[in-house]
């Protein structure tokens, strides 16, 4: 069998990496760089939407789950579910980007997304990463044609977040086999799923994953009554003595944290990508809103107010798309990079390990981004906003457990800068001399920048002053409270939030200079996109600073710190309101996202 091709992977930035290195602006993909095979599949997915999913949408509210079966399987019939699957097992092989791409499409059915999601990416992808090969010969060509229906049970009532607390035990029996006890809630799909990925405990104390086929004794509870996403199974399942074959053990025993928390990092990142193309479609919904709804004798859309609505709503979601479609490069890069026969998914596995930090910042944004965006859409819808006749009411309710599920966004946000300290400390990322660098560099006299007149020149210097004030935050409460910063949560939130804007003002920067240097079109609304973006991130990061600094030092040091703050964000206001204006009038226009 073929391996395939190594190009160097040196060059390519490691996770977190940018927060320690300028990258240029032709390193970094963009939705602008999409190939035509790219776009094919994303017409594919958007068409299967609008024209399969979105007119049976109510019928599938009522809870028809037979109707989202064989919505699946037409999805399935389509490719989307085996995206980058390997050819051998009935997939198409393709990059993530095109994975990124039909997330974002399939968004726009926000509970018929969550049912697509369970099977593609939280039962497809663990037994893809971690199945053997039986195992991938028996269950992946039924998941991937849509016939057989998975789900992924790793919650419990009382283990949600502390997901390693589960108390599902399954005890060995003398054949090898496992007995499974015990009940997991809140399970996507649970209502009719067929083969469940579970994680129970062997022998009480041996976290575990299994295939767990409905046959062979799963039952469900009943469904929970949610405040959106209704046309998404959601129950618990219970398990009274489940006997499951040794054989479908999933990785290793005692191994399970590894294929949780793996599937995780793969899904928020799609999950972000779903959020992305939720909120575009959110402002196209707004957007032709705006331009037909008439009050004081004109279309809402002249007023300066709903201008800002949906200028801010471009922004964000611009900023967004930006780093997703930055991470889904650099993953695709890796794992091109990385020697690996075609039906192994170790290099996928090592590069989304590399990349948990950018997935984890793409779950958090993206659905908090999508929150902001679907709340300013019933505004702009106002009272039409808040009934069932539009979709604006349905969105809003669907997306809201965007934040709690796949890690809440607390969690998430520990985990960032978690994630990059841990790194740090290891060696594996030079966080801890360039800190250093920046102290010395901080306490020396001030060096005015070069005199530079390109695109957006002011805008990376901010993004520099951004990473070098995450630094700063970062370093001074590593050094401040050493191994205790875990207790730290507040300090902790303070640092992500700022790691966040970063990450999504640079990336954001970085594709307008892109835009703008190979002339597309709308150029010029990239870069009023990401002018906006980083003056309002650096108000953001100025407040997060301040209270991250307040929390760890006191007194004269506070006071030093304070002044090398202001020394490092002296961003001069911009006009906004202009930009902003300019993103709504071209929104409105096209009645769509501006860079869709
Ligand atoms: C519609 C829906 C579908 C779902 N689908 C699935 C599925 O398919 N499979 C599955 O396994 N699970 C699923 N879940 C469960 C979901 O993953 C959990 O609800 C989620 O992980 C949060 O756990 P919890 O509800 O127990 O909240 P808790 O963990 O009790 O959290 C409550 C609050 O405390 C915070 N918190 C908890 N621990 C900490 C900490 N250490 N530090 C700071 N703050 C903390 C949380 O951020 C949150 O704000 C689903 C949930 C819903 C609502």
């Amino acid at each position: 069998m073929a391996t395939t091709t190594a190009p160097d992977s040196t060059s390519i930035l490691r996770g977190g990496e940018w927060l320690l290195q300028a990258a240029s602006p032709d390193s970094v993909f963009t939705p602008e760089r999409l190939t035509e095979e790219h776009r094919l599949i994303a017409r594919t997915a958007q068409a299967f939407v609008d024209n399969e999913v979105l007119p049976v949408l109510d019928q599938l509210e009522q809870k028809d789950w037979t109707l989202a079966r064989t919505l699946v399987r037409r999805g399935a019939a389509l490719g989307l579910l085996g995206v980058d699957v390997p050819e051998a097992y009935g997939g198409l092989a393709l990059d993530k980007v095109t994975s990124l791409v039909v997330s974002e499409k399939l968004a726009r059915s926000a509970s018929f997304g969550a049912a697509f999601g369970a099977q593609a990416n939280l039962t497809v992808v663990p037994l893809m990463l971690f199945g053997t090969e039986a195992q991938k010969q028996k269950y992946l060509p039924g998941l991937l044609s849509g016939e057989v229906i998975g789900a992924y049970g790793l919650s419990e009532s009382g283990s949600g977040s502390d997901a390693l607390g589960a108390r599902t035990k399954a005890t060995r029996q003398g054949d090898g086999s496992f007995l499974l006890n015990g009940e997991k809630m809140w399970i996507t799909n649970g209502g009719f799923a067929d083969l469940f990925v579970i994680f129970a405990k062997v022998d009480g104390e041996q976290f575990t994953a299994f295939l767990v086929e409905r046959s062979f004794g799963v039952k469900s509870g009943k469904e929970e009554h949610k405040m959106g996403l209704h046309g998404s199974s959601t129950t618990p399942l219970i398990f009274q003595d489940v006997k499951v074959p040794a054989d479908n053990v999933l990785g290793e025993v005692g191994k399970g944290h590894k294929v949780a928390f793996n599937v995780l990092n793969f899904a928020r990142f799609k999950l972000g990508a779903m959020c992305s193309g939720g909120a575009q479609g959110a402002i196209a919904e707004a957007a032709k809103y705006a331009g037909t709804r008439r009050q004081f004798g004109q279309p809402i859309a002249n007023f300066g107010a709903i201008k800002h609505k949906l200028g801010e709503m471009v922004v964000r979601t611009y900023a967004v798309e930006s780093l997703l479609y930055r991470t889904a490069g650099l993953v695709d890069e890796r794992v091109a990079a990385t020697p690996h026969e075609p039906t192994d998914g170790s290099a996928a596995l090592a590069a989304f390990e590399e990349y948990a930090v950018e997935a984890s910042i793409a779950k958090v944004l993206g659905s908090e981004t999508l929150n902001y965006v679907l709340d300013e859409n019933i505004q702009v819808h106002g009272g039409n906003g808040y009934v069932k006749d539009y979709p604006a009411e349905r969105h809003y309710r669907d997306a809201r457990v965007n934040r709690i599920f796949e890690g809440t966004n607390e969690i998430n946000r520990l985990l960032i800068p978690g994630m990059l300290v841990r790194r740090a400390v290891k060696g594996d990322l030079p966080l801890i001399p360039a800190a250093k660098a920046l102290q010395d560099e901080l306490l020396g006299p001030p060096t005015l920048p070069e005199p530079d007149g390109s695109v957006l020149a002011d805008e990376r210097r901010a993004v520099e002053a951004f990473k070098k004030t995450a630094l700063m935050v970062l370093g001074l409460a590593m050094q401040t409270f050493g191994p205790k910063l875990t207790d730290e949560q507040e300090v902790l939130m303070h640092a992500a939030d700022i790691l966040m804007d970063v990450f999504a003002a640079e990336s954001a920067v970085l594709r307008a200079a892109a835009a703008h240097t190979r002339q597309l079109p709308r150029a010029e609304l990239h870069i009023d996109a990401a002018r906006v973006f980083v003056n309002d991130a650096a108000m953001r990061i100025d407040a997060s600073a301040r209270q991250a600094l307040a929390a760890t030092v006191d007194g004269d040091t506070l006071r030093a710190m304070l002044a090398a703050l202001r020394r490092l964000i002296k961003v001069t206001p911009i006009n906004t309101a202009a930009l902003r204006r300019r993103l709504a009038d071209e929104t409105v226009a096209r009645g769509a996202y501006p860079f869709a």
